[in-house]
């Protein structure tokens, strides 16, 4: 599936103060907040709704209803969980997992640690968040997981993606749909994305 990338001058300008080093804590934690809302929202536009009759105080009426336990979101350890108070927005009664990856310094090949997701995962449509789309690694490993538990359905939101990571996860999963704020140019030799924002971890917990 060919990946989406949000498209509109807001999300640029979050961006772009998101980028900037100078930024601080406080204001990166709530700009990773606030796109994580708009990938949210563009990637429930495909969803179905369910029927339902309620009174308005002028008239009864036929509508439609998000059933929110359908889904299930799934932040990346450390830096997914940045994204978490902006889904919440969003979708208040949403129900995550967390997966727990580390980047092998040497090999940059994401090792896994942690694995925990509610017990009927199968059945329901995961939203896996990372904010940075880099090597793909940890996304590939977490996919994989996921469909090793018999998940069908899988989505992945990520923030800043770098052409490389798309590239390998459409090629290795083309059922999963990615949406993304922007792709940018490329990785560097220590797989960080260029320009991009620097460690996205260290940034939202403010670890260096
Ligand atoms: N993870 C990050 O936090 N930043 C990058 O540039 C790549 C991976």
């Amino acid at each position: 599936m060919k990946t989406i990338e949000l498209n509109h001058p807001l999300i640029t300008h979050k961006l772009t103060l998101l980028r900037d080093k100078n930024t601080g804590t406080k204001e990166f934690r709530e700009l990773i907040s606030e796109i994580a809302m708009f990938l949210c929202y563009e990637a429930f536009k495909d969803i179905e709704l369910e029927d339902i009759e309620i009174e308005t105080p002028i008239a009864k009426m036929n509508t439609k209803i998000l059933d929110e336990n359908k889904y299930v979101f799934l932040p990346i350890l450390r830096a997914g969980t940045g994204m978490i108070d902006g889904i919440l927005k969003v979708i208040p009664n949403a129900k995550f997992g967390h997966i727990g990856m580390y980047r092998d310094e040497e090999t940059f090949k994401p090792i896994s640690y942690f694995f925990k997701v509610p017990k009927d995962i199968e059945n329901k449509e995961v939203i896996i968040i990372d904010p940075m789309l880099a090597t793909g690694g940890s996304a590939i490993d977490t996919i994989n997981e996921l469909k090793n538990k018999g998940v069908k359905r899988i989505k992945l939101l990520s923030i800043i993606s770098a052409p490389e990571g798309l590239k390998r996860i459409e090629e290795e999963h083309p059922d999963v749909q990615i949406y993304t704020a922007c792709i940018d140019e490329k990785l560097n030799d220590n797989k960080y994305i260029v320009p991009g924002l620097g460690d996205a971890g260290d940034r939202i917990f403010g670890t260096k």
